[in-house]
C-alpha cells in the first residue's frame, strides 16, 4: 500500500502543485498528517509568541488520481482515521468567536485514552474528523489551506470522519487531492478557533464519477447527504446551501421551485460547520430518503 509521509504537504491548494503520489481508483492509500500547528506545540509551557504561523494547516499531498478530469466528481472514502496519543488545543487573543475579549494565549495538551479525549477532569468520546480536505481549485487561483470554498479546504465539518464519503468537484487533471488538520473531536461551530489538533494516519480510497459535477463539496453518511457551503458572511453561506438543496429536491422529485422551496422547511436541516475560519461554513442536510447522489450532481 502506498504511504505518503507528513513531510510531503502543501499550504495552498493549486493546480500548480506537483503531485507527490499517484493512485488508481479503488486503490488504498495512507496519508500521514501533521497537526494543524505543524507539531510545534508539544508542551503547555511553550510560549505561543514563538509559533511559526507559516507552518500551520499543512495538508499532505497532493495526490494525483488517475482518470479524474475537469468536470468529474472525485469520491473520497474515509475508511479509517488513526490518531496520535495526544493532541493540542489553543486559544489566541483576537481569534475565535470571543476573540475580542481580554485573555491570555494558552495551549492545552489533550491526551487520547481508550477512545476518549481527556480535557482536565472531563472525558469526551473521540470522533475523529478531517478538518482540511480538498482538491485544486478552478483556474489559476492558489487558495491557502486555511480557507474553505468550493474545492473543499478548511471546512472543519465534523461529519467528515471515519465511514463518511466525500464528493469534491474536479477542476484539473488528477484532481490533486490533499488532506490534513485532523481533529480528535470537534463540535459544530469550533468556537475557540482550534479543536483537539492532532497528528493522524488516514486510510483513503478514491473513485471518480465521470461527467457529473458537484458545485460544492458533499458528504454522505449512513442516512443523509450534506452540501457544504462557505462564505465570509454566514447568512450568505446559508443562502447558498438552501439554494443548492432546493435545486437538488427539484431534480429529485421533478417539483416546481415553489414546491421544493416549501418542502425545504420540512425536509432540509441547516447546521453550522464552523464560524471561525476565513470563510464561515454551513451544511444543508438532506435525508437519503429524499435525494440520491445523482440528484446532487449536475451534468458537466
Ligand atoms: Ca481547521
Amino acid at each position: 500500500m502506498k504511504i505518503v509521509p507528513k513531510e510531503k504537504g502543501i499550504y495552498a491548494f493549486s493546480k500548480f502543485n506537483k503531485p507527490v503520489e499517484t493512485v488508481k481508483p479503488g486503490e488504498l492509500i495512507v496519508l500521514e498528517t501533521e497537526d494543524a500547528v505543524g507539531g510545534q506545540v508539544k508542551s503547555e509551557d511553550m510560549p505561543l509568541e514563538n509559533l511559526d504561523w507559516s507552518r500551520v494547516n499543512k495538508a499532505t499531498g497532493p495526490i494525483y488520481i488517475e482518470g479524474a478530469e475537469k468536470g468529474d466528481t472525485l469520491v473520497v472514502d474515509i475508511l479509517d482515521i488513526q490518531l496520535a496519543p495526544q493532541g493540542v488545543i489553543l486559544v489566541i487573543p483576537g481569534a475565535g468567536v470571543l476573540g475580542d475579549l481580554k485573555f491570555n494565549p494558552r495551549a492545552k495538551i489533550v491526551k487520547i485514552e481508550n477512545g476518549f479525549a481527556v480535557f482536565k477532569d472531563t472525558r469526551l468520546p473521540i470522533k475523529p474528523m478531517i478538518g482540511t480536505i480538498g482538491v485544486a481549485p478552478e483556474g489559476d487561483e492558489e487558495i491557502p489551506t486555511a480557507v474553505p470554498y468550493k474545492h473543499g479546504g478548511n471546512m472543519d465539518c465534523a461529519e467528515i470522519g471515519k465511514g463518511a464519503r466525500l464528493y469534491l468537484p474536479v477542476s484539473v487533471d488528477g484532481a490533486l487531492f490533499a488532506a490534513g488538520d485532523v481533529h480528535a473531536v470537534q463540535e459544530d461551530g469550533e468556537l475557540c478557533v482550534a479543536s483537539v489538533e492532532i497528528e493522524a494516519k488516514l486510510l483513503l480510497r478514491f473513485d471518480v464519477i465521470k461527467g457529473r459535477h458537484a458545485e460544492w463539496p458533499i458528504v454522505e453518511t449512513d442516512d443523509h447527504f450534506s452540501i457544504l457551503t462557505s462564505d465570509e458572511d454566514l447568512d450568505k453561506a446559508v443562502r447558498i446551501a438552501a439554494d443548492e438543496a432546493v435545486k437538488a429536491i427539484m431534480r429529485a422529485k421533478g417539483w416546481s421551485f415553489e414546491e421544493a422551496y416549501m418542502f425545504s422547511s420540512l425536509g432540509v436541516k441547516v447546521a453550522i460547520n464552523q464560524v471561525v475560519d476565513p470563510k464561515k461554513g454551513v451544511r444543508a442536510i438532506i435525508p437519503k430518503s429524499i435525494v440520491t447522489i445523482n440528484d446532487l450532481l449536475t451534468s458537466s
